[in-house]
């Protein structure tokens, strides 16, 4: 029920302005962003590989308003591509980007999203890793998937994200399940109408083991993006029948949700990355956390009235 109502606050200048002012927040907000720069998610980066896990890291931001924000998010990745460079841990730390922080909503920002976003992909590509498209809400996929297809024949190992709990998903999943693709598979963040996603809970955990099946039995990389028990062990055994080896696929979990899992699943033989985001432009990423678990938000209030 407070799902939605959270998702639409994400949206508000309003809201945002009352919630990063507010005591007590920075408490929750570190719970799930590793850091503001990239000096304080250099270290956190070098321990979770020496546990065996390896990352995804996100510079948070979004719906950027004008071309020298999405200049700066360029930069900013880029910024980040010359820290991974020293550590030289190869596809172990990939990134993770939002178009929309590229300038994807601004007008002509279909190119402006490719230009900028370009540069990050062809240096990630010199030093051995790997860029990762992330899925935002519906109306922007066509315009990702495009840059997507775009990029990969530059840079075919450029992935991205599909949602199950959109009615248009299997299509893209038997689209996207071909050689050489990765492909991460998640239930979707946004609010999203009922014309175009599942809105129930089941529906969607249907959906997501249909879509599962779909990139197992495929021939790309599958890169399973869930906390969820049940979708975990329904992955491993579809994996098992599809004839994958544990480096066939891998599971992806966020920073600070369910950390001891992440451990379990690595230790157990499976590659398990990490996303990790960073950055102060934390409020819609913080938001879409909250809204997951209604439990998350009683924290987040008592954290403010105790301050
Ligand atoms: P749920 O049923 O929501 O959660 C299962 C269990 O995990 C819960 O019972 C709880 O114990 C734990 N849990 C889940 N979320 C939280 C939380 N916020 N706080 C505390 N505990 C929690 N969505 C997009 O729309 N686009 C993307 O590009 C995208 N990228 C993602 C990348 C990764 C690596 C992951 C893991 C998720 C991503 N998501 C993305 C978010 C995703 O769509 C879901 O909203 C989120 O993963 C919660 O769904 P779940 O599969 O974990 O299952």
């Amino acid at each position: 029920m407070l799902g939605p109502v959270i998702l639409a606050a994400s949206r508000s200048d309003k809201m945002r302005r009352f919630i990063s002012a507010a005591p007590g927040t920075k408490q929750v907000v570190d719970r799930f962003i590793a850091g503001e720069t990239v000096d304080d998610v250099v270290p956190i980066v070098v321990d979770a590989c020496a546990k065996g896990l390896e990352v995804t890291l996100d510079v948070v931001g979004e719906d950027i308003t004008t071309p020298e924000q999405a200049a700066a998010a360029r930069d900013a990745y880029l910024e980040l591509v010359a820290h991974l460079k020293d550590l030289g841990l190869g596809t172990k730390a990939e990134m993770s980007v939002k178009l929309s922080m590229f300038g994807q909503a601004l007008e002509g920002g279909h190119e402006l999203a490719l230009a900028n976003v370009r540069p990050v992909v062809e240096a990630a590509a010199e030093i051995g890793t790997t860029v990762t498209l992330d899925a935002e809400d519906h109306t922007t996929l066509d315009s990702m998937f495009a840059i997507h297809e775009e990029l990969r024949k530059d840079f075919p190992q450029t992935g991205c994200v599909i949602q199950a709990y959109l009615f248009r998903t299997e299509e893209d999943a038997t689209r996207l399940a071909a050689a050489g693709s990765r492909v991460r598979i998640v239930k979707g963040a946004y609010k999203e109408p009922a014309s175009v996603a599942y809105q129930d809970k089941a529906e969607i955990d249907k959906a997501y083991v249909r879509i599962l099946k779909i990139l197992m039995e495929g021939d790309g990389y599958p890169m399973i993006g869930s906390h969820d028990p049940r979708l975990i062990s329904i992955s491993q055994e579809l994996a098992r029948r599809a004839g994958r080896k544990l480096d066939e696929y891998e599971f992806q979990m966020l920073y600070g949700i369910r950390s001891d899992e992440h451990v379990r699943l690595a230790a157990e033989g499976h590659r398990m990355r990490v996303y990790t985001a960073y950055g102060t432009d934390w409020y819609g990423y913080f938001m879409r956390r909250l809204a997951e678990k209604p439990a998350n938000l009683l924290f987040f209030a008592r954290s403010i009235l105790t301050k």
